[in-house]
């Protein structure tokens, strides 16, 4: 579908989401519109059935697809979610975020997406390796690593990437780690990538703090979603003695003005045989309040750091945020209608793909030893990933001081700049 002037768009929220800031910022730099109508597709979407035998002999067929949406810089990189809301125009969308990503990073990548439209916390242990063995024979043919590198996303992890990194080297009849990323530390995986991503939106809070002149002890912080990216966020805030007032998990928002205790919060999450997703459940016996579920997004604070699902922050939950700085964990948290009232609100967001980067930064730190068949400390790892993130928030902080533009709209001009100098250079096929 297309708008009166021809371009791009979609009726799914992150898709179009993609497109219409992708559009602002490219009007801004007066992108061409052969570069703008290029960009604004992906190169090459893959949508495959999975045929999975489950546990009750039934046969359930899910779809799942991959989407590589530019390999202009290198391969395509990106992670695999699991859940009901995936489709092939939400990874186009989400694919769209991570070349963005990548190109912001420095690092040397495309962008992708892939997902499987399923509901895991329904499955067996055994459903979900058939359906994810399935899956990654389906997508083998474009999957390499100088192709494409997968990762975890949401309702993924270690043991995911195993079972599909596994597979397609049986098909291939060799060994080649550097397929995908994200794996298990004695696997070939990275010391450090599983609190990469926490680490790289922390270092983009501190880096706030250092330009603001605000002292981590005297800030208080909300995280929205306890997962891998909300749970180590708040973990090392709160070690660097930020104060964290409310944690939430889809089952509702737990607060405690004076701070939660996150240590006891990560020990409970370990214990509590809950399902995932819903780790957090009773944990107001512990010491804290319990809010409705959104309420974590309006509670008093300074920094609030939304790491759990996509347009959380829409037109009507933004009137109510009472933080002064957002630093997005997940992606695409903030609808295209929500950016204006937190801009009016002066509040200051710094953008999922510059904040969340820490994800992809470590996971090219994983691949960059893989291929070298190396293994670097995780001291080694924790720095540079801090210092690349710090120095990118630097750049994108500068960017939007001196041209009087939101941190989100300089990030996008610096991430598509790069591309489309590279699109232009490497030129289009005749
Ligand atoms: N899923 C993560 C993201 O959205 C990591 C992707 C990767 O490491 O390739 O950034």
């Amino acid at each position: 579908m297309t708008d009166e002037t021809g371009r791009r768009r979609s009726n799914n929220l992150i898709l179009d989401t993609a497109l219409l800031d992708f559009y602002a910022a490219a009007d801004d730099m007066h992108l061409s519109e052969g570069l703008i109508s290029i960009l604004s597709y992906p190169e090459r979407r893959v949508d495959v059935s999975v045929p999975v035998e489950m546990d009750d002999g039934t046969v359930k067929v899910f779809h799942g697809h991959r989407v590589q949406h530019s390999t202009a810089l290198g391969p395509s990189k990106g992670g695999i979610r699991y859940a009901m809301d995936v489709t092939g125009q939400e990874c186009e969308g989400l694919a769209m975020l991570m070349t963005w990503k990548c190109s912001l990073a420095g690092i040397p990548y495309g962008g992708g997406k892939g997902g499987i439209c399923c509901d895991p916390t329904a499955m067996s242990r055994k459903e979900k390796e058939k359906m994810s063995r399935t899956y990654g024979a389906r997508i083998a043919p474009i999957i390499g690593r100088w192709s494409d590198v997968p990762a975890p996303d949401m309702y993924t992890g270690g043991q995911e990437m195993v079972w599909i990194m596994d597979t397609i080297c049986k098909m291939l009849g060799h060994f080649e780690p550097a397929m995908l990323t994200g794996k298990p530390i004695d696997y070939w995986g990275a010391p450090g990538r599983t609190e990469a991503t926490g680490r790289g939106l922390a270092a983009c809070a501190f880096e706030l703090m250092r330009q603001k002149g605000l002292d981590p002890s005297k800030m208080k912080a909300a995280v929205q979603g306890f997962g891998n990216v909300g749970s180590y966020t708040a973990k090392i805030l709160n070690d660097a003695g930020v104060t964290i007032v409310a944690i939430s998990d889809t089952t509702g928002t737990y607060y405690n003005p004076k701070g939660i205790n996150v240590a006891k919060a990560f020990e409970y999450m370990n214990t509590n045989p809950g399902k995932r997703g819903r780790k957090l459940e009773g944990f107001e016996k512990e010491g804290c309040e319990k809010l409705g579920l959104d309420d974590v997004l309006f509670v008093d604070c300074d920094f609030l750091c939304p790491c759990a699902l996509q347009g959380t922050i829409n037109k009507d939950t933004a009137p109510k945020i009472k933080a002064k700085y957002i630093v997005e964990g997940a992606n695409s948290p903030t609808t295209t209608e929500a950016e204006p009232i937190l801009d009016d609100a002066g509040v200051i967001v710094v953008p999922d793909f510059l904040a969340n980067a820490g994800g992809v930064v470590g996971s090219y730190f994983e691949w960059a030893q893989n291929l070298q068949g190396w293994t670097w400390s995780e001291d080694t790892y924790n720095k540079r990933l801090v210092e690349l993130m710090t120095n990118n928030f630097l750049k994108v902080w500068q960017y939007s001081n001196d041209k009087k533009v939101t941190m989100r709209r300089a990030a996008y001009i610096a991430a598509i700049k790069r591309v489309s100098d590279i699109v232009e250079l490497r030129g289009v096929y005749l």
